[in-house]
């Protein structure tokens, strides 16, 4: 019986252009002369490295470990020498540089000891996620999200449904469909550890229509899959969805499969699910049953400025030029280099940025393949943005608060929970570049939240030294007045014993051989024994009278 589905709102249909990085299976690419590993490729904080310049490292050697819960580390892709430690450029829409280690192949390919897991099914999930953190597996179709985070929901959490997002909704990328092709079954493998780790009832891998040859391979593989296992039922289902752009966003494919809304600021685990991406739970079973840590992924090259456009099996680091080269690239005909797809993705300006793990396309377009935007023109008010919105927000508006620099009134209009998706800007028939403003705003936005951060931290600080300040100043006040009391009442002793002795008749020659009271004796003590010596001596001088007498 096929599942009930749902829908998202919106959506689009852009041309597909799938076909032409179909045509051949997945190629090899040859070692590069050198990789370079950027220590950043997932959200959170980068990578520290562990090795030095000169060193010699084997494949699969991890380079730099994590920093942090939100982290993830990197290895090394084939065997070499380290070369370099040093800020490079990176692919990201930024273009900014970051800190990357440059790798020299040695040409051995030679591995360090593999450490896989014997039987996944014997092992505690805890071990299953602490070896996928250790392997440096993090999303590898959209942000990069370290997985073993997302694997490790709150002990208070029931996990209802695992979802593998096998969507790849986005025109010309095929790198999951060629993927579920020719690995179904490892794909399945992966998502069979998934679901150890998580229990949950279902384990639902999605698939667009557009995709049958991978539809037919990943049924092969389940059926496989339970006639190998008779006596352990399984819970996978494929499940096979109407092909709808963005269908592979995680809150509308959530929507599509369950009917379920995530709501605006939280997460899938909010509703019971995790969504794994297809490279990603591949990358698992990789980790798990072979310990082999995240050091390539399937790249699609195409685009018409290319003579040889398929799915390329890429070591992380290879210079984009290495791969364009490969790919017969007709550098007269290209007229924009993309990394990612054409809705989604961002312009390239050099080639000799690095693959990461998260490249899942390098589109070389030609201009008539991806012509030059035509100047955008006013808003006509058409509301067309509005209606392709999968995420239900009012772009118009959204809009008008980006170019106002409204940064609160786009907040209040969930400019967060745009996908990102560029179907507004798709549909605009005034040519204008919606996306590039949220992009902008969000942007804007988490710059703020960091200052706030950050002005907190200060304030915090400034506090902290104030307080500490004033407490030393109490207690040095406290300090003096104390000394200031001890001499009050010593020189009032004082006094009080001098005024005593003056009583006493005043000191005569034989209290002055009593012994002087010294600066530790007790003042009144000394005054009190020059009165008794001051008695004793009129005491003797009496009785020395009195036998004068008597004689
Ligand atoms: S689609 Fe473009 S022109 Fe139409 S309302 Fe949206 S922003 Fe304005
Ligand atoms: S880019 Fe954002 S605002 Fe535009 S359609 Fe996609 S989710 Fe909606």
């Amino acid at each position: 019986m096929n599942r009930k589905l749902f829908s998202f709102p919106g959506g689009i249909h852009p041309p597909e252009n799938k076909l032409q990085s179909l045509n051949l299976p997945i190629q090899s690419v040859p070692l590069p002369k050198r990789l370079i590993l950027p220590l950043q490729q997932h959200i959170g904080a980068p990578a520290k490295a562990i090795v030095n310049v000169g060193d010699q490292v084997k494949k699969g050697q991890c380079l730099a470990q994590p920093q942090g819960f939100v982290s993830a580390s990197i290895h090394a892709p084939t065997s070499g020498a380290i070369a370099e430690i040093a800020d490079h450029e990176i692919p990201h829409p930024s273009g900014l540089a970051s800190l990357c280690i440059v790798l020299q192949p040695d040409g051995e390919d030679s591995w360090c000891e593999a450490q896989p897991i014997a039987d996944y099914s014997a092992a505690k999930p805890a071990e299953l996620v602490d070896k996928i953190r250790q392997s440096g597996i993090t999303g590898m179709g959209g942000a990069g999200f370290p997985t073993s985070v997302k694997l490790s929901p709150p002990a208070d959490s029931k996990i209802e449904s695992l979802i593998i997002n096998a969507v790849e909704c986005e025109p010309y990328i095929t790198a999951d469909d060629m993927l579920m092709r020719e690995r179904a079954a490892g794909v399945i493998e992966g998502a069979l550890i998934l679901n150890h780790i998580l229990q949950t009832r279902e384990t639902l891998i999605a698939i667009e229509d557009n995709k049958p040859d991978a539809i037919a391979a990943m049924r092969r593989a389940v059926e496989a899959l339970s006639e190998s296992h008779n006596s352990q039922p399984h819970n996978i289902e494929i499940v096979v969805i109407p092909t709808r752009y963005p269908s592979g966003g995680e809150k509308q494919l959530i929507q599509n499969l369950t009917g379920k809304e995530v709501p605006s600021g939280k997460p899938p685990l909010h509703v019971g699910i995790v969504v794994q991406n297809t490279a990603t739970t591949y990358a698992i079973h990789r980790a798990i049953n072979h310990g082999e840590p995240l050091i390539s992924r399937i790249v699609t090259l195409t685009g018409e400025a290319l003579n040889k456009p398929g799915n390329y099996e890429t070591l992380l680091g290879t210079p984009i030029e290495h791969l364009l080269e490969l790919a017969g690239i007709d550098n007269q005909q290209l007229s924009r280099l993309i990394m990612g797809g054409p809705m989604m993705g961002f312009a390239l300006d050099s080639t000799a940025l690095p693959v990461v793990k998260t490249t899942n396309c390098l589109l070389a377009a030609t201009n008539t393949e991806y012509p030059e935007q035509p100047p955008a023109m006013p808003c006509i008010r058409c509301g067309a943005c509005a209606e392709a919105c999968p995420a239900s927000l009012l772009p118009q508006q959204l809009l008008w608060f980006s170019m106002g620099g409204e940064l609160d009134k786009a907040e209040q209009y969930n400019v967060a929970d745009c996908i990102e998706c560029g179907a507004c800007s798709y549909v605009c028939p005034s040519h204008i570049p919606l996306v590039q403003y949220y992009r902008a705003t969000k942007g804007e936005l988490a710059q703020r939240r960091a200052d706030l951060i950050q002005s907190d931290h200060a304030r915090d600080r400034f506090e902290f030294r104030e307080e500490r300040l004033a407490k030393e100043k109490a207690e040095k006040d406290a300090k003096r007045k104390a000394r200031a009391e001890a001499a009050a009442k010593a020189q009032a002793a004082k006094k009080a014993a001098a005024a005593l002795e003056a009583k006493e008749g005043g000191a005569t020659k034989d209290s002055s051989d009593a012994k002087p009271p010294s600066d530790k004796e007790d003042v009144v003590a000394a005054a009190l024994a020059r009165v008794e010596a001051k008695k004793k001596a009129k005491a003797d001088a009496a009785a020395k009278t009195q036998q004068q007498e008597s004689s």
